[in-house]
């Protein structure tokens, strides 16, 4: 007998048997009890969340013919035995990944009028249906609107943000979520005890989380450690030769190196391995954010490092870099999210960071700007938090208290200028209004201003002087500054009295 993969030998043929997915479950299966399933389904979600199994068990549950409890699959009778196998005539299985085009669609149409052959419903299985192209998209609207009353469509996508939202807006849509990684650790502990195979339970957490949420991914990872004979953790790495810790930090590492070549590179190998990009750049801002709190309180972090290199790095960027590399991320996420262009979005985000450039340091500016004039410039007392300064109630002890609740909103304040703390109010002068309100916190930072201080907090525009911008540029210091920082004039802004 030919092996069969653990996915096929192990897929749920009952509902009963169905992993994770409780809520799609749930209402599917009420809906069948009362006969009120929709004609229209779209199950969306990542790869190896039983979509298409669940669709399979639908299609049983809709021709069985000793249906249980009027909803389970009896798994016995004729029609459950050929649905199995994959050979009922009224259950019909298209990968729209392979047959997008045109007169596939218009064939099943043509089709759609006449009875079932055998069973008692025809149930039209559409994978990937992201893949179908505008013009069949087109031709199975109107279908799907008014199927006949013994047709049902399942639709089945990865990337449901890819349909025609006519589509989208005809059918009864379900999330499969990500499995959560205990339940894949449970289910992967079950089937090696039926498979009498010995593993430790940290190589079965290590393979959980590599399947990043999908079942099918678990099992075939499962799979592979079975025929290397894969015991322990330490087998698993080896025979994978990578797991997600290492790959996220090599990625921190060039990110805080910037170094776009090996940036690409590993992009490249990313996409090549299939790995989700979303869940990739959660994690990756995850890591970011947890080399904040590292760089900020370096005494209670705990992290272990699974590259030593990159300790150093963290130590040798400043937080300020870390904090821009973070809130980069963040933005990048979100549209990455939204993008039909994953890897390209990816790899853009991943470019940006590199493309900073390092900050320098402000000591290190200071040093400079010591060497440029006699002026003894030092670092102003407030960029310093000083512990008297923390009892009483300044714009810096405020800064820093933002800083420890919540980074987005402490890059905010820490991107204004400094506001006069007033008897009555707190006051604040800006030169465009738009940049502080347009951000997503600004109203949730007034608020934090105004229950700190006990005041309300004003901002006023502030007037532009007139200022001859070309006699700035030929004063000598400014050159002075601009060959020592080999630096541009980016905008004039005319000081405060
Ligand atoms: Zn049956």
């Amino acid at each position: 007998m030919s092996y069969l993969v653990l996915a096929r030998r192990y897929r749920p043929q009952s509902f009963r048997e169905v992993i994770g997915q409780t809520h799609v479950v749930r209402t599917l299966t009420n809906a069948l009890k009362h006969k009120k399933l929709s004609h229209a389904l779209l199950f969306s979600g990542i790869k190896g969340t039983g979509k298409t199994t669940v669709a399979r068990i639908i299609a049983k549950a809709l021709n069985c013919l000793n249906l249980i409890d009027n909803y389970e699959p009896c798994n016995e009778c004729s029609n459950c035995l050929e649905i199995s196998k994959g050979i009922f005539v009224d259950v019909i299985e298209i990968d729209a990944a392979s047959n997008r085009g045109i007169d596939q669609i218009r064939e099943l149409i043509e089709n759609l009028k006449f009875a079932p052959t055998k069973g008692k419903a025809k149930v039209y299985i559409i994978d990937e249906a992201h893949m179908l192209t505008r013009e069949a998209s087109n031709a199975l609207l109107k279908s799907l609107e008014e199927p006949p009353s013994h047709v049902y469509f399942i639709l089945a996508t990865t990337e449901p943000n890819k349909l025609l939202p006519t589509i989208l807006s005809r059918c009864q849509r379900y999330d499969f979520r990500r499995l959560e990684h205990p339940l894949i650790v449970k289910y992967l502990k079950e089937v090696c005890e039926k498979e009498n195979y010995e593993i430790d339970q940290e190589a079965l957490e290590l393979i959980a989380k590599e399947a990043q949420g999908s079942l099918r991914d678990a099992l075939s990872l499962l799979d592979q450690a079975m025929a290397y004979g894969t015991k322990t953790r330490e087998d698993v790495i080896s025979a994978f030769g990578w797991h997600e810790a290492i790959l996220i930090e090599e990625l921190a590492s060039v990110l805080l190196e910037r170094n776009l070549k090996k940036a690409l590179e590993i992009a490249q190998r990313v996409y090549e391995q299939g790995i989700d990009l979303v869940y990739l750049m959660e994690k990756l801002t995850e890591f970011f954010r947890e080399l904040l709190v590292i760089k900020a309180f370096p005494k209670e972090s705990k992290i272990e490092f699974q590259t030593p290199v990159l300790r150093d790095l963290v130590f040798e960027n400043e937080l300020e870099d870390i904090l821009l590399i973070f809130q980069s991320l963040v933005k990048d996420l979100e549209i990455l999210r939204k993008s039909s262009y994953p890897q390209l979005q990816f790899e853009t985000a991943l470019l940006k960071i590199c493309e900073y450039g390092k900050l320098v340091p402000l000591k290190e500016i200071i040093e400079k700007l010591n060497q440029i004039s006699n002026a003894n410039f030092s670092i102003p007392v407030s960029a310093i938090s000083s512990e008297e300064g923390a009892k009483e109630k300044t714009w810096e002890s405020f800064v820093e208290e933002i800083r420890k609740e919540s980074l987005p909103l402490y890059g905010l304040v820490s991107s204004l200028p400094k506001p006069e703390i007033r008897t009555n109010e707190i006051f604040l002068k800006v030169s465009s209004l738009t940049s502080l309100t347009d951000s997503p916190y600004y109203k949730l930072l007034k608020e934090k201003i105004e229950n700190y201080f006990n005041k309300p907090f004003k901002v006023e525009v502030e007037e532009k002087k007139r200022t001859n911008l070309e006699d700035v540029k030929e004063r000598k210091e400014v050159k002075k500054v601009l060959e020592t920082f080999s630096a541009k004039i980016a905008y004039i802004q005319p000081l405060k009295e």
